[in-house]
Formats: structure tokens, C-alpha cells, sequence
């Protein structure tokens, strides 16, 4: 199949805009999951998305939404509305937002009638909708399913993307096809960013640490997300201009300065980098001591095991009881932990024990980590309950196992 005519005067795609079609978007009986991914995947680019919107499936609403964010972004990425029935409009919308008419394509045509007769269906005549196109438009092969999505070059070298609404066929079609074409282009503004991974320190507090001047600064953009396991600050950058014209200042030098400037504001409190995650820190750490662990939990519905699950060092995890109202008086962490390791013959041992308490808006958490000779003990109360309080007592005892194993974070100088 063909693809969008590279010798097209180009634009540079720096802002997009994305549209989630289907009623079933509106009236809430499914998520807008299509939306994030693609705002997270555009981001990347350094591509500015300035509006995500879901529609119903009605065709004035789709085809003005359409006029809209071609009055406004360089790309406009389009899911759902693509299946053979009557409520999917999204190729009559576009058609008519930018004032062309859909015929068969013929080799569109070829390919749903051989697709439909190795699955031994009829091709209805509603099914030639998903043969269409209009002249200015390319299709996007789709190997999931049966509506091929649309690449829609504007004479202004805008560009739309229409992408089947069901995520398993809308990603590859996304990472395989779209994106490597819009990146053909130039997607993005050259961005570049690095991000740094905090435990143990709240937002307002690296807020306090980094200063306003630094957090409202334009390029680079520093900037705090708060998750479940960590405190993230990504630090992105684009090459600077010269304000004569001359040599300015490229992006890399810019990251990489901020970043230092960061790392020294929050020394002590940054865990690692990137994508990094708990479990391979544990990991990391394990095979830096040379242990080999087991863990016991109580009271915490497995979290611990579920956040550690496929560390190599990890031999055995032990999860007792299904409720978190474990005592931690009368279930001995130390001796457990101890126990552990010696039941498993391994290195080293550790237990978590977590309770709700009795006005159900904390878990009290005790940790031990047992080696060899000695053992670590560490007492917490969290001001989260439920999942996610569970979840965090599991991210606090993978922080103090690692601390007792010996930190091997990206900073060196936590105390
Ligand atoms: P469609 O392409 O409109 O036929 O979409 C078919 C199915 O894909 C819907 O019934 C949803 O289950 C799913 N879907 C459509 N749009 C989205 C979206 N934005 N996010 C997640 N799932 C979606
Ligand atoms: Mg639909």
C-alpha cells in the first residue's frame, strides 16, 4: 500500500489535536484510554497537544470538531468511528470537513473482499464503507481488523490520522505505521528531556527546593508528578535561539546543566532515573551484595510480592492471610524475617506486616530486613489506606530493603 507523498511542502508538526469518537465515550459506558496514550506518545515527540476531546457519534459534532482542529493544530489525530455501521461517521465527517466526497477504492476493495472470504463471511454492502477513501487521503493498513485507518495530507501540510477506536488494533497501526511517517515529517520541536525519580519527599517540598524562578521557566520546563511509587521531575529542553540570529545554545547543553542544577537542589532524595521502577532497584541491589532473599508479608494482600514479582534474587515470597488487619504485636517482623531467609536458605530475609488502624484512614507498617548476623527493624505510619495504602507499604519496605542492602541509587550521597 502507498504512502503520503514525502515531496509534500512540510510543516512542522509541533501541536496536535486528538478526538475520541464514539458515543459510548459520552455516555460513559467506555474510557477515552486512546486519548493518553497518544497525548503520552505525542509529548514524547515534544509535539504540543492542546486539546483531547470524546465525541458522540453525530456527524455535525464530528464534522465540526474536525473544522476546529484544523483551524488550530498542525496534526489532528482522530480514534473510533471507523466500524462498518451506520453510527460510524468519522470518514463522512472528515470527508466533509474538508470538502471532498469518498469513493471504493479499489485496492481497499481487494483487500476486505479477500479478508472477508478467508474468514468465510459475506461482504455486506455496509462493509464497502471501510474500502473508502477520499483523494487526499492514504490508508493505514490495519492487521487486527477490518476498517484500514485514513492519513489525510492538507495542502497547508497539516495532517489527520483516523485510527480504529479498539486499542489492540488502533497501537500497532499508531507505532508501526503513523508515527514513524509523522516523524518522517518532523514531529515535535527537537525536545529532549530527562526524568528523575524521588522517595521519601513530598511535592510541595521539592516545589520549596527547586524555587518558582525555576518552575515557571519556559525552556527548560521543570516540571513535578506525583504517583503512587514516585515523585517524578522531568526536565525537558529545546535548543535555544540566539536573540541575533547568531550561535544560540543547544538543547542538550540546556538539559544537562538543569539537570545538575536539579539533582544538586534535591540531593539526597533522587532514587534513579527514566523509567526505572522499584522492582529493578531491588534487583540491582541484590546482585550488588550478593543475597539472594525471601519475603513474608501479612496484612498486605501481596503487595510486596506482586511489586517484587520477577526480581531475579527474589526466591520465595510467603503472603499471609488475605485481610490487612494483621497485629504487628503479635506477629514478631524480626523473627519472621530471620525465619524466612533460614526456611528459604537464603541470605536474607525480609517481613512486612501492615494494619489498618482503628479509624481506618492510616496503615501502621513495621519492616524488618534480617541478614546473616544482623537485622534492620523500621516502623512507618502512612496517611493512606486501602490499595493504594498497601501499595505504598510495599514501595516503603522495597525502599528500606534497598538501604539496608547498601544504596546504589543514581545519587550516591543519600544519607
Ligand atoms: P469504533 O472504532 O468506533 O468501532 O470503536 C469500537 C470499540 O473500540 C468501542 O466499542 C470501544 O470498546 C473501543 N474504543 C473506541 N474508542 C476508544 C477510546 N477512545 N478509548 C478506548 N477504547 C475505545
Ligand atoms: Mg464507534
Amino acid at each position: 500500500m502507498s504512502s503520503p507523498d514525502p515531496d509534500r511542502p512540510s510543516r512542522a508538526l509541533r501541536s496536535a489535536e486528538l478526538l475520541a469518537i464514539g458515543s459510548e465515550l459520552t455516555n460513559g459506558e467506555t474510557r477515552d484510554t486512546n486519548g493518553g496514550e497518544l497525548a503520552a506518545a505525542l509529548a514524547a515527540e515534544g509535539v504540543t497537544v492542546r486539546r483531547i476531546s470524546a465525541l458522540p457519534d453525530d456527524l455535525g459534532a464530528v464534522t465540526a470538531a474536525f473544522r476546529d482542529a484544523l483551524a488550530s493544530a498542525d496534526l489532528v489525530v482522530a480514534t473510533g468511528g471507523l466500524g462498518p455501521t451506520p453510527d460510524d461517521l468519522t470518514r463522512e465527517a472528515i470527508a466533509a470537513a474538508v470538502g471532498e466526497t469518498p469513493e471504493v477504492d479499489p485496492e481497499l476493495e481487494a483487500w476486505l473482499r479477500d479478508l472477508f472470504g478467508r474468514r468465510g463471511m459475506p461482504l455486506l454492502a455496509v462493509n464497502l464503507k471501510q474500502a473508502w477513501l477520499i483523494p487526499s487521503a492514504t490508508s493505514i493498513p490495519n492487521a487486527n481488523g477490518t476498517a484500514p485507518g485514513w492519513w489525510v495530507d492538507r495542502p497547508d501540510g497539516r495532517v489527520v490520522v483516523l485510527l480504529p477506536g479498539p486499542p489492540r488494533e488502533m497501537r500497532p497501526m499508531w507505532t508501526g505505521w503513523a508515527l514513524p511517517r509523522l516523524r518522517e515529517r518532523g514531529l515535535g520541536d527537537g525536545r529532549i528531556s530527562r526524568t528523575l525519580r524521588l522517595y521519601g519527599i513530598g511535592e510541595s517540598t521539592v516545589a520549596d527546593l527547586l524555587g518558582d524562578a525555576m518552575l515557571r521557566r519556559a525552556n527548560p520546563i521543570v516540571a513535578t508528578y506525583a504517583r503512587a511509587d514516585w515523585l517524578d521531575v522531568r526536565i525537558s529542553a529545546v535548543d535555544e535561539p540566539a536573540p541575533d540570529g547568531g550561535d544560540g545554545r543547544p538543547a542538550a547543553a540546556i538539559l544537562h546543566e538543569t539537570t545538575e542544577a536539579v539533582r544538586a537542589a534535591l540531593a539526597g532524595h533522587v532514587r534513579t532515573e527514566g523509567e526505572t521502577g522499584w522492582a529493578d532497584l531491588v534487583a540491582e541491589a541484590a546482585e550488588a551484595a550478593g543475597v539472594r532473599i525471601a519475603t513474608v508479608e501479612a496484612g498486605t494482600r501481596g503487595a510486596l510480592a506482586a511489586l517484587l514479582a520477577g526480581v531475579p534474587a527474589v526466591e520465595r515470597c510467603i503472603v499471609v492471610g488475605g485481610a490487612a488487619d494483621a497485629d504487628p504485636e503479635a506477629w514478631p517482623v524480626e523473627a519472621r524475617a530471620t525465619d524466612a531467609a533460614r526456611d528459604a536458605g537464603v541470605e536474607v530475609g525480609c517481613a512486612v506486616v501492615a494494619r489498618t488502624d482503628t479509624t481506618r484512614t492510616s496503615l501502621r507498617v513495621a519492616v524488618a530486613v534480617a541478614g546473616d548476623e544482623e537485622s534492620s527493624v523500621m516502623d512507618l505510619r502512612l496517611f493512606q489506606h486501602g490499595e493504594h495504602g498497601l501499595f505504598r507499604a510495599a514501595v516503603a519496605t522495597a525502599a528500606f530493603l534497598i538501604d539496608v542492602l547498601g544504596p546504589r541509587g543514581v545519587d550516591r550521597d543519600r544519607p
